[in-house]
């Protein structure tokens, strides 16, 4: 079998198909609402914003999403960080951290979840799947 993308290996190999497993901390997994009307995934929402159901259930992400928007923060913080939007791959869209040097992270780079919530900030972290400097050398 051949396969496009090492994508899509990366993606059935990770996540036992979204079942639940109740020894794995939360700490580990970041966990989404989807709306049983029609299905839009949300993060910390009460209310869908597509159609204003509040009927939301809760799911486990698989983790891995695409950076939709990198900024550099230096406000109240002793060095400058990461902030970046993550569009997941169930669809919703949250904001974290990514590790690496700042310049190299940008729109469009595939990322993993490594923390669900940093120990100092609460936030989630992630980690670029595509190294991004192997990547052109
Ligand atoms: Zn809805």
């Amino acid at each position: 079998m051949y396969h496009h993308s090492g994508n899509v290996a990366q993606r059935t190999a990770g996540s036992p198909t979204g079942v639940l497993e109740p020894q794995a901390p939360d700490t580990e997994a970041v966990f989404y609402q989807r709306c049983t009307w029609c299905g839009t995934a949300m993060y910390h929402r009460v209310l869908c914003p597509v159609c204003r159901g509040s009927e939301l259930r809760t799911e486990r992400s698989e983790g891995t999403g695409t950076v939709r928007h990198a900024t550099v923060v230096h406000r109240n913080s002793p060095a400058a960080r990461n902030v970046s939007l993550i569009e997941m791959t169930e669809g919703f869209v949250l904001r974290g951290r990514v590790m690496g040097p700042l310049i190299g992270i940008h729109s469009g780079d595939r990322v993993r979840l490594s923390t669900a919530k940093d120990p100092v900030r609460g936030e989630p972290v992630f980690q670029l799947v595509d190294e991004p400097y192997r990547a052109w050398t």
